[in-house]
C-alpha cells in the first residue's frame, strides 16, 4: 500500500483506494476495522509507542486509559442499550471486550490488558489494514480521513485542527458543571424567569430554571463546598501551563467559595434581576439551570463546574431546595480534554462540513465515554466507506442512543458545548402516559426496533456480510 510519511500540509497519505484513519485508540481501531470490513484498504496510524500521551501506558491500540468498565449490561440500562446497538452494527471492540471480560456483577468489565492485546492482533491481522507507528502531524488532504486522536490529541495535530476549525471551537480542557434530568426537578420550590423579565411572568416563563437559596441555604452550601471531598488534580495536569491557566479562567465553585464567602453569589449565583413568584422578593442568591437540548429534557447547572468526589457533588446539590430527587445524567469534572465544539462543525453523520470527506470520531467529536467513542469510530467508518463509494451518508434513528449522541454533538447549543455520554435523557421524550417502571424498558425496545427498520433499508455496503442498498441522506447544517 503506497503512503507519503507524514509532516508538512497537503500531504496525501495513501492512493485513493486507501484511507486514512489517525489515531488507533477505541474510535479510531472500530473505524479502521468497518472500513476495512466493508472492502476497503486502511492506513491506521498510531504515535505510541514512539510518542506517547500523558495517560496511556502502553503501545496497543484501543487501550482503556482509565476504568476498565464498560458500563452496565443491563438490557433496559443506557450503557446496556447502546451496547446492544453497537453489536447490532458488528462492533468489533464490543466483541472482544465481551471475550475478554471480567466478572463485575452487572457491568461490562474487561481485562484491559487482554483487550487491547486482542483489539490490536486483530487489526493488524487483517489483510486490508496496515498498523502505521508515526505521529501525523498535520490533517491529511485524502479525499476520505478518519480523525480519531482523541482527549490527549499531539501538540502538532492540535494546532493542525485549531487552524482549521478555529481555535475559538477547539477546547483543550473540560470544565463540567452537573446535568440534571428537568422531569426530576420539584417546580413547585424551582422556578422559571430569565433575569430581569417582568415579575408577574416568573414561575411560568423563561429560559432557565431558578433554585432560589436564602441565607441559610448558601451559607449551607458554601459550608458543604468547603468541606467536601475533592477528585486529587492528576500530576499531569497540574504541571500542565494550559491546565493552570484553564483554572484560573474556568474556576471550579469549591475554588470560588474558598476565595471568599460571598464571591459565589456575587458570582455564578447571583440573584440579579430574579424574583421569587409569589412573594414577589428577590432570593439571597440562586443556583440556575440552563437546557441542554433541544428537547428541553436535560438541564446544566450553569457556572457550577466542579471537581468534587462525585458521592459527595450528589449528596450536596440533592440537599438543595427543590433538588432532593436530582436524577443526574452527569456529574461535575475537569481534565484535560481536547474537543471540538462539534455542533458549529460537524453533521450527524460525523462528517466536517466545511471539509466533506473528514470525518471526525471519538472524544475529539464531544462525545463522552468508552462505550459511545467506540460508537462514533463505528459510524465515522460506516459513512468513510460510503462516501468513499460516491454514496449518500448514513444518520442512524434518533431514537437509537448512538443517533441521538450523533444528533446532540451536530446540533446542540454550541455556546458552552461539553462532551456527552449516552443517557436516556438525550433520547427524544415518550409518549405521554407511560408509567415512570416502564420508561426504560420502553426507550430499549423503542432503540431496538428503530434500528432493525434502519437497517432494514440502509444496510452496510459490506460486500462481506450484506449487500449494498441506497442509503439515506445525513441531516446537514
Ligand atoms: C485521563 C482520562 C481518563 C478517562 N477515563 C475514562 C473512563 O474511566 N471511562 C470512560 O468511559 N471514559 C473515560 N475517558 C474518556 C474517553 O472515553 C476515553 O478517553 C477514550 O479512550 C476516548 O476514545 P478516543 O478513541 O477518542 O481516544 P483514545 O482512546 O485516547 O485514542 C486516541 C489515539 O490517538 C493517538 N494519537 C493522538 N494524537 C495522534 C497523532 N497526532 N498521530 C497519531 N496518533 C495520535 C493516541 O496515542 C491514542 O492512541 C477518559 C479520558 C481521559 C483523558
Amino acid at each position: 500500500m503506497g503512503r507519503v510519511r507524514p509532516g508538512g500540509e497537503g500531504i496525501l497519505f495513501s492512493p485513493l483506494d486507501s484511507i486514512p484513519v489517525i489515531g488507533a485508540g477505541l474510535a479510531g481501531s472500530e473505524a479502521a476495522w468497518q472500513i476495512a470490513e466493508a472492502g476497503l484498504n486502511v492506513s491506521l496510524f498510531e504515535m505510541r509507542p514512539e510518542h506517547s500521551t500523558p495517560a496511556h501506558q502502553s503501545s496497543d491500540c484501543a487501550e482503556l486509559v482509565c476504568s476498565n468498565s464498560l458500563g452496565s449490561t443491563l438490557p433496559d440500562r443506557a450503557a446496556g442499550v447502546l451496547q446492544t446497538e453497537i453489536a447490532t452494527l458488528q462492533s468489533m471492540l464490543l466483541e472482544e471486550a465481551r471475550k475478554t471480560a471480567v466478572p463485575a456483577g452487572q457491568a461490562l468489565a474487561v481485562d484491559r490488558e487482554k483487550f487491547a492485546h486482542a483489539v490490536t492482533a486483530r487489526l493488524e491481522a487483517h489483510p486490508r489494514i496496515e498498523l502505521v507507528r508515526e505521529e501525523v502531524q498535520s490533517i491529511p488532504k485524502d479525499p476520505v480521513c478518519v480523525l480519531a486522536t482523541g482527549p490527549l490529541t499531539s501538540e502538532a495535530m492540535a494546532k493542525s485542527i485549531a487552524d482549521l476549525a478555529g481555535s475559538e471551537n477547539l477546547a483543550f480542557f473540560d470544565a463540567i458543571a452537573p446535568v440534571v434530568t428537568g422531569e426530576s426537578l420539584d417546580s413547585d420550590i424551582i422556578f422559571r424567569a430569565s433575569r430581569w423579565q417582568a415579575k408577574e411572568e416568573d414561575g411560568v416563563s423563561g429560559d432557565y430554571f431558578n433554585v432560589p437559596l436564602d441565607k441559610d441555604d448558601y451559607e449551607q452550601l458554601v459550608d458543604a463546598l468547603l468541606s467536601a471531598e475533592k477528585h486529587p488534580i492528576k500530576d499531569f495536569e497540574a504541571q500542565d501551563t494550559h491546565a493552570k491557566s484553564f483554572f484560573e479562567r474556568c474556576l471550579p465553585v469549591e475554588v470560588l467559595a474558598s476565595r471568599g464567602r460571598d464571591a459565589l453569589r456575587y458570582g455564578p449565583l447571583r440573584p440579579v434581576g430574579l424574583f421569587i413568584p409569589g412573594s414577589g422578593k428577590r432570593p439571597y442568591a440562586v443556583v440556575q439551570l440552563r437546557t441542554e437540548n433541544k428537547e428541553g429534557t436535560l438541564w446544566n447547572l450553569v457556572g457550577f463546574q466542579t471537581n468534587l468526589r462525585y458521592g459527595a457533588q450528589e449528596e450536596l446539590l440533592r440537599s438543595l431546595p427543590g433538588m432532593q430527587n436530582a436524577e443526574f445524567v452527569r456529574l461535575g469534572s475537569m481534565h484535560r480534554n481536547t474537543f471540538l465544539c462539534s455542533p458549529k462543525l460537524l453533521n450527524s453523520a460525523l462528517e466536517w462540513e466545511a471539509r466533506p470527506g473528514l470525518f471526525v470520531a471519538g472524544q475529539l467529536s464531544g462525545m463522552e465515554g468508552y462505550l459511545g467513542n467506540i460508537g462514533s469510530g463505528l459510524l465515522a467508518g460506516r459513512n468513510a466507506v460510503r462516501k468513499a463509494r460516491g454514496g449518500p451518508l448514513e444518520n442512524l434513528p434518533k431514537d437509537t442512543l448512538l443517533g441521538a449522541l450523533a444528533l446532540h454533538v451536530s446540533e446542540a447549543p454550541p455556546e458552552g458545548f461539553q462532551p456527552m455520554k449516552a443517557e436516556f435523557g438525550i433520547l427524544p421524550p415518550l409518549p405521554r402516559g407511560i408509567r415512570k417502571n416502564d420508561r426504560r424498558k420502553v426507550r430499549a425496545q423503542r432503540s431496538k426496533s428503530a434500528l432493525a427498520s434502519h437497517l432494514e433499508s440502509n444496510p452496510f455496503p459490506n460486500p462481506e456480510r450484506h449487500s449494498e442498498k441506497p442509503c439515506s441522506q445525513a441531516h446537514t447544517k
